[in-house]
């Protein structure tokens, strides 16, 4: 059965316009039938329990509701290890021994698009990755083999949108699954085929659709809406004022939020009816608390 997702990572409360993705998310979700569901995307923040919690409780609070409970990314890592054993069986992953700093000092082909891994460890031969291994005194991540330089996606906002696809990290040297494999994996085996999410994951989805089709999973539609800005047009952070719910009060966000969509309405439920994909805001929400 189709569903929808929110996927919050708990690295800090969640912001205006984060409750407000996450409205969009329940919207295009409940408006076409589907569940919605709700996962915790923890890999990076493991220990920041606290922080995923009151996300769950202030998404409650504006009303949202979702059908199973909350998955959690760090309970599932046997799944990821799974998706990597498929992946590593048909000769698509290879160790990559750089630092960040041998990353940005390497020599780039003339045609490597900015921000691709520019290859280094793809094509070392067996004594170079033995002697490299010995040098690197941690376990190596892992890439994927791409055999393409971009993969086009279709968004419903932002129509075919085509991106890089490099030889991206799929598990980290510190044995934790990449955010790219662990979102393509778990959407997979959550049943979602609709991922709505904030405009800065739209350079994202090349790459995760690339890996999708790799291990035989279909492709989910794709929504990335418009982020919400402070008023010089950079990220909202705390020196903008009130911008978490505890700061906002749950009357006052809802007010917000449907007011950013031109909506007339109290409760998210208020939303659904006069909820029209084609007439979303294009550009940034610019909030002004
Ligand atoms: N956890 C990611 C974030 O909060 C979003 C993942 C996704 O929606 O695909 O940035």
């Amino acid at each position: 059965m189709s569903a929808g997702r929110f996927a919050p990572s708990p690295s800090a409360d969640l912001h205006i316009g984060n409750l407000r993705t996450a409205v969009l998310a329940w919207l295009f979700a409940r408006s076409t039938g589907r569940r919605f569901l709700m996962r915790v995307d923890d890999l990076d923040d493991r220990t920041f329990t606290d922080v995923a919690n009151r996300q769950l409780d202030d998404l409650t609070a504006i009303g949202l509701t979702w059908d199973e409970p909350a998955e959690w990314q760090t309970q599932h890592s046997a799944r990821y290890d799974g998706a990597i054993d498929v992946l590593f069986d048909r000769g698509l992953l290879y160790e990559c021994y750089c630092s960040r700093k041998d990353i940005a000092q390497a020599p780039r082909a003339p045609h490597a698009p900015q921000g691709a891994y520019p290859g280094t460890c793809r094509d070392l031969t067996d004594a170079e990755r033995s002697e490299r291994r010995g040098r690197l005194g941690r376990p190596p991540a892992l890439r994927l083999r791409t055999e393409t330089l971009s993969h086009t996606v279709h968004d419903l906002l932002h129509g075919d949108y085509t991106g890089i696809v490099d030889d991206f990290v799929v598990r980290r040297g510190d044995g934790v699954a990449a955010y790219n494999l662990a979102v393509v994996v778990d959407d997979a085996a959550q049943g979602i085929d609709q991922v709505v999410r904030g405009d800065d994951l739209l350079p994202s989805s090349p790459r995760q659709a690339y890996l999708a089709a790799l291990l035989g999973y279909p492709e989910p539609t794709y929504a990335h809406v418009a982020l919400v800005l402070n008023s010089d047009g950079a990220r909202l952070a705390k020196r903008d004022g009130a911008i978490t719910l505890a700061e906002i009060g749950v009357e006052r966000a809802i007010a917000q939020i449907a007011d950013s969509l031109g909506y007339q309405a109290s409760t998210v439920e208020d939303m659904l009816p006069q909820f029209d994909p084609s007439k979303l805001p294009r550009q940034p929400w610019i909030y002004r608390p």
